[in-house]
């Protein structure tokens, strides 16, 4: 299903969300013909993203998040309270790891913070705050490191510079395929896994 919104944007963009519905968002003056010529003009990014969306959309499938929890990507049936699960596997893994990368890529922060974000895995601002995603705690190991040590080299170069991605391949050489294979979790951004 194609959604067209007009309101004060800027410009026409277009994204698919994860039900395949196309969202087109434009300036209210678009004519809706040339928004039909826009999304045409798409088509390719669009299969592509119904490619990926679907994949995931699988991919999702593989956990049950009904009756588990899971830390780094190990499945543990649990009958208790799933909050409290991640929330303190959140404070005893991931502070520690934090503290553990930054002293071996000789990196450095002021203090690491729990968020909920539904867009973000982490962030790390001109103080050095870092904001990690509690849901970081159900990846792999080796995706949370790609997390961790992207938002701590962002203490050194802080946009997604050629220099930046430099900086990140001293330490993880196949920062690529990471990223690609965090891809596949993007979901667990968006949903409840405190089914
Ligand atoms: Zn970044």
């Amino acid at each position: 299903m194609v959604k067209i919104v007009k309101g004060k944007y800027k410009n026409v963009s277009l994204r698919v969300d994860y039900d395949y519905n196309i969202i087109v968002k434009a300036p209210k003056r678009v004519s809706d013909s040339y928004i039909q010529n826009f999304i045409k003009s798409k088509q390719n990014w669009i299969d592509k993203q119904i490619k990926r969306l679907s994949n995931i959309n699988e991919f999702k499938k593989t956990y049950n998040f009904k009756d588990n929890v899971y830390l780094f990507n190990k499945e543990i049936n649990w009958t208790g309270n799933k909050k409290a699960f991640y929330e303190n596997a959140f404070y005893s893994e991931i502070l520690p790891l934090v503290k553990q990368l930054a002293e071996q890529c000789t990196l450095s922060y002021s203090k690491v913070a729990l968020t909920n974000s539904k867009r973000l895995w982490g962030s790390l601002n001109n103080k050095k705050e870092m904001k990690l995603n509690w849901k970081i705690v159900i990846l792999p190991k080796p995706l949370a490191e790609y997390i961790i040590i992207h938002e701590l080299c962002h203490g050194k170069e802080f946009n997604h510079s050629k220099n930046f991605w430099n900086l990140v391949s001293t330490y993880i050489k196949d920062y690529k395929s990471k990223k690609k294979q965090l891809d596949k979790y993007s979901f667990l951004l968006k949903d409840s896994v405190l089914l």
